[in-house]
C-alpha cells in the first residue's frame, strides 16, 4: 500500500517497473547515473548537500561513510547492497527490491563511481524469492548496458556486479555479518574498529549501504540535492519509507516527507486505531530501540528529532499498540526473537537474551513474582556491551523502556 503524496520518490507508481530495463529507463532510469558519471568528483558532494543518511538504521550520513573508501587508494573496493531485512515490522528493502530493481542498482552503481569501487554486491535475502528474482533478473539486463562499460572505462578495470543471497538470518543483516558472508563464511558479527571502509571484504575497503539509502542516489544525481533537501519537512530532507504495522486500520508501507509526524502517520496515512481504541505506544524504528508514547505523538520522524526524545527512526518500522495490546507480550515475543536470532559468539548475549525472554514470558504467563522485575533490571544494567554487535543491546533498551513507561502493566500481571 502507498500514499499519493506528490513528492513520492521511490514509489511512484511510474516506477515500480520490475525487473524490466528498457521501461525503468524510459521513465528517467540512467540519468542519474549518467549525470555521476559526467562529473565523477561531484558525486560526493551532491550526497553531502543532499543529507542523505543511512537508512538501514543508525542514520548515519552517506557520504561520511563513503569518504575512506573514496579516499584509499585504487585496487578491489566493494560497495554492497544490504538488503537482508529480517527484522519483525520491517518491510520496505523487500518491496524496493522487488518493484524497483533497477533504481536499486542504479543506485549501488551511483556509490561505486563515487567511490572507484570495482565490485558492486546486491546482497538479498533469499526468503524473499520475488525480489532475489527480480535482482537476479535485474542484474542480467544491466549487464548488456552501455553504463556499465562507461563505469569499467573510468575506473580503467572490469566492474563485477553480483547477486549474493544472505543466510536468511537476522544476524546476517549486521554489516560485519554481511561482509563475512560475501567473503563466504557464516554471519558471525566481528568487533569494530577496523571499519569496514579500511578492512572488508577480503581485507578491501568496503562500503555496507542499505537498500533505501542506495535507492534515493538516482533521484538526487538527477535532480540535485535542493530538490532532495526540499522534499522533506522542518528541515529534514528528503523522503523516507515507513513500515506501518500493528493496530492501526491501514498498515502498510508509506513514502512520506522525512519530518512528517507520527500522529500523521498513525490518524491520517494509517487511518488510527483498530476498532477506535487509544493508541498507547509504537516500537519505533523496530522492536530494538526505546518506545515512543502517546507523549511522543508530535514527535517529526525524522533521524534527529527521534532522537532528541530518547529513540530512534531506525530503519522507519512503526510497530503501533493499542491499549487493548499487552506490551509485555510483544516484549516478551521481541526478545525471544532477538534470543533466537543471537548467533551464541558471547557468552552474555546468547545466556543474557535467553534469560531476559524466560523471565519476561514468565510474567507474560501470569507466574511471575515481585524479584522477576528485580531481575530484569539487574540483566539491563549487567548486559549493554558485552556482545560484539548490538543485538544484545538493543533487545536492553526495548525492555527498559517497556520497564520505565509500562511499568505498572509488569506489576499487574504478578501473581499474587
Ligand atoms: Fe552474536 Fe550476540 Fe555476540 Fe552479536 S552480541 S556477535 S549476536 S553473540
Amino acid at each position: 500500500m502507498t500514499t499519493n503524496k506528490p513528492n513520492q520518490v521511490l514509489l511512484r507508481q511510474d516506477v515500480l517497473v520490475g525487473a524490466d530495463l528498457a521501461a525503468w529507463l524510459s521513465r528517467g532510469g540512467g540519468e542519474g547515473l549518467a549525470q555521476a558519471l559526467r562529473d565523477p568528483g561531484a558525486v560526493m558532494a551532491q550526497v553531502e548537500q543532499a543529507d542523505l543518511r543511512g537508512m538501514g538504521g543508525a542514520g548515519f550520513p552517506t557520504h561520511r561513510k563513503w569518504s575512506p573508501v573514496a579516499a584509499a587508494p585504487d585496487g578491489d573496493k566493494y560497495v554492497i547492497c544490504n538488503g537482508n531485512e529480517d527484522e519483525p515490522g520491517t518491510f520496505k528493502d523487500r518491496f524496493l527490491l522487488e518493484h524497483t530493481p533497477h533504481q536499486v542498482i542504479e543506485g549501488a552503481l551511483i556509490a561505486a563511481v563515487a567511490t572507484r569501487a570495482n565490485h558492486v554486491v546486491l546482497y538479498v535475502n533469499p526468503h524473499e524469492a520475488r525480489a532475489l528474482a527480480a535482482m537476479r533478473e535485474a542484474v542480467s539486463q544491466w549487464q548488456q548496458h552501455a553504463q556499465l562499460k562507461a563505469i569499467e572505462a573510468l575506473l580503467g578495470r572490469p566492474l563485477s556486479l553480483v547477486v549474493v543471497p544472505s543466510s536468511g538470518l537476522y544476524i546476517g543483516g549486521e554489516e560485519t555479518a554481511v561482509i563475512a558472508t560475501v567473503e563466504g563464511g557464516f554471519p558471525f558479527p566481528r568487533r569494530k574498529p577496523p571499519f569496514p571502509a579500511q578492512s572488508g571484504v577480503h581485507g578491501a575497503p568496503t562500503i555496507v549501504n542499505n537498500t533505501e539509502t542506495l535507492a534515493h542516489l538516482p533521484g538526487i544525481l538527477r535532480h540535485g540535492a535542493d530538490w532532495y533537501r526540499g522534499l522533506g519537512l522542518g528541515g529534514a530532507a528528503g523522503t523516507k519509507l515507513y513500515s506501518l504495522s500493528g493496530d492501526v486500520l491501514r498498515p502498510g508501507l508509506y513514502e512520506l516527507p522525512m519530518g512528517t509526524s507520527l500522529q500523521e502517520l498513525v490518524f491520517e496515512h494509517g487511518g488510527g486505531m483498530l476498532q477506535g481504541k487509544e493508541f498507547k505506544a509504537v516500537f519505533t524504528g523496530g522492536p530494538s530501540n526505546t518506545l515512543l508514547t502517546r507523549a511522543d505523538l508530535d514527535v517529526p520522524l525524522d533521524f534527529d528529532s527521534v532522537r532528541q526524545r530518547r529513540s530512534r527512526l531506525g530503519t522507519g518500522a512503526m510497530i503501533v499498540v493499542s491499549e487493548g495490546t499487552s506490551i509485555v507480550r510483544k516484549v516478551a515475543e521481541y526478545v525471544s526473537f532477538f534470543a533466537q536470532g543471537s548467533c551464541g559468539q558471547c557468552p552474555p548475549c546468547k545466556g543474557g537474551t535467553f534469560q531476559l525472554a524466560r523471565v519476561l514470558n514468565r510474567i507474560d504467563t501470569g507466574r511471575g513474582v515481585q524479584s522477576d522485575l528485580v531481575s530484569l533490571a539487574n540483566l539491563c544494567q549487567l548486559l549493554p556491551g558485552s556482545g560484539r554487535c548490538g543485538l544484545i543491546d538493543g533487545a536492553v533498551t526495548v525492555v527498559e523502556s517497556s520497564l520505565h513507561h509500562f511499568h505498572h502493566e509488569y506489576e499487574a500481571l504478578l501473581m499474587g
